[in-house]
């Protein structure tokens, strides 16, 4: 997001050299920048021992198992927190080892995604509100539903880093 105006006390901003950075809007009123800002999210490709992994249906998205856990990160805490947090809010699960698996970019929400692998023991899901139904599937097969593999998908990098990690792939 790039601010216009101070989202302190609603001045027009006007542009000041902050070093490096070039021009950034500037409240002459508070004497504070305000950089472009974005939300912060994790999202977390959730496997147990038996090489299946955590796809959920959210029938506002799609009427498919198409997608991880995901969640905003909340101010105070951690991205690690965060994901442990979402999984066992959206499925009832306890993750017993989270492994990062990279930042991604979601352009069309502005949005800096974290992504973890989550290991955890396979157990029924105890969903929220907010899932319709999650199914443990088959690593190999969860393309078959996942949201396609397009730029600006974060599920498929962590996905192939995924089966890389547990020796389902080849390269
Ligand atoms: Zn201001």
């Amino acid at each position: 997001m790039h601010y216009n105006y101070c989202p302190k006390c609603g001045m027009k901003l006007t542009d000041k050299m902050a070093g490096d950075d070039g021009k950034v809007p500037f409240c002459e009123r508070c004497g504070q920048y305000w950089f472009d800002s974005f939300s912060s999210c994790c999202i977390v490709l959730v496997a147990n021992q038996y090489h299946e992994i955590a796809l959920l249906r959210q029938m506002y998205m799609s009427d498919q198992f198409a997608s991880f856990v995901s969640g905003y990160i909340t101010p105070g805490e951690n991205a690690e927190e965060s994901a442990v947090r979402e999984v066992k809010e959206e499925l009832g699960i306890d993750i017993e080892r989270l492994e990062y698996a990279g930042t991604y970019w979601f352009a069309a929400k502005e949005l800096l995604m974290h992504g973890f692998i989550g290991f955890a023991s396979k157990a029924d899901f105890r969903l929220s509100s907010e899932v319709d139904s999650a199914a443990w599937v088959s690593a190999l097969k969860a393309p078959e539903t996942m949201f396609p593999d397009r730029p600006g998908n974060a599920m498929y990098p962590i996905y192939r880093k995924y089966l890389k990690t547990v020796g389902l792939s080849e390269e």
